[in-house]
């Protein structure tokens, strides 16, 4: 089944065509990745795809439902497509606890009062963290931590989808591969599909099921990952293939 259905999306900033002409689809239970390096246009897309910023141009379908971009996104659409965003510690509130930001995440989405303690230790047990984690602030958290907690938020409302932007770009190595087994046995449990966006193709490529190159803006190519790493069409794709042995910055 296919989830987001994102069809000739073309979006400009001035001179800028941040994108140009971008489809891609993300299937029930599967990892799509979106992978091209820093300023390749996958944060625009990232924001189309969460209705957060409307597209000049092109269509988008969620759960097969037809998104009118010149309106706010359905609140059940906008719960069921969930952003884990690059670097926790800037989107938990510093001044909240966790259990503040988990709370008004829930009100946000419209869960109710009597539910929200049992909701938190689920998502909590979810990323394997127990509920005392509830009364941290951020700032006492690790980065993995931190991206523990970001992926319990982005799951309190039981999505269908969770887009990663950089979910793990800031984090070490040893980090990262904890925070990616967490997203993978989350995926293999719930049938969640995962975007997972990122500059470092070696990340992408561990994770993800199809991939996505994108290139100033535009695909240059895409399909299922095996394919894509044996016989590259573009040879943007290769020089991201080797640049992926090399140490990549966040
Ligand atoms: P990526 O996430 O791949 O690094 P972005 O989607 O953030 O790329 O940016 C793509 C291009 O669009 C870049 O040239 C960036 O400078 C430009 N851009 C993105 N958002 C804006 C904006 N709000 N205003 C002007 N230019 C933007
Ligand atoms: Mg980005």
């Amino acid at each position: 089944m296919t989830v987001i259905d994102a069809s000739r999306l073309t979006q400009r900033f001035g001179a800028t065509v941040a994108l140009d002409d971008v489809s891609f689809v993300a299937r029930e239970g599967m990892t799509v990745g979106i992978v091209g390096e820093s300023g390749s246009g996958k944060s625009t897309l990232v924001r189309a795809v969460l209705g957060l910023q409307r597209p000049d141009s092109g269509s988008l379908s969620i759960l097969g439902r037809t998104v009118d971009m010149g309106r706010r996104m359905p609140r059940d659409l906008r719960r069921a497509v969930q952003l884990v965003p690059q670097d926790p510690k800037h989107t938990l509130n510093p001044a909240r606890t966790v259990r503040s930001s988990l709370w008004f995440h829930m009100a946000a989405q419209g869960i109710r009062r009597s539910e929200r303690q049992s909701r938190a230790a689920d998502v909590l047990a979810m990323v394997a963290l127990t509920p005392e984690y509830l009364h941290a602030y951020p700032n006492e958290l690790s980065g993995g931590l931190a991206q523990r907690i970001a992926i319990a938020r982005a799951l309190l409302g039981d999505p269908k989808v969770l887009v990663c932007d950089e979910a793990v770009s800031a984090l070490d190595k040893g980090v990262q591969a904890q925070v990616l087994n967490v997203l993978a046995g989350l995926q293999r449990r719930r049938k969640l599909s995962i975007v997972f966006v990122s500059h470092d193709l070696a990340v992408v490529e561990h994770m993800s099921d199809e991939i996505t190159v994108l290139r100033a803006g535009r695909v240059v190519e895409s399909g299922p990952t095996e394919g894509i790493l044996r016989d590259p069409a573009d040879p943007y794709t290769a020089e991201l293939l080797a640049a992926r042995h090399s140490t990549s910055p966040a």
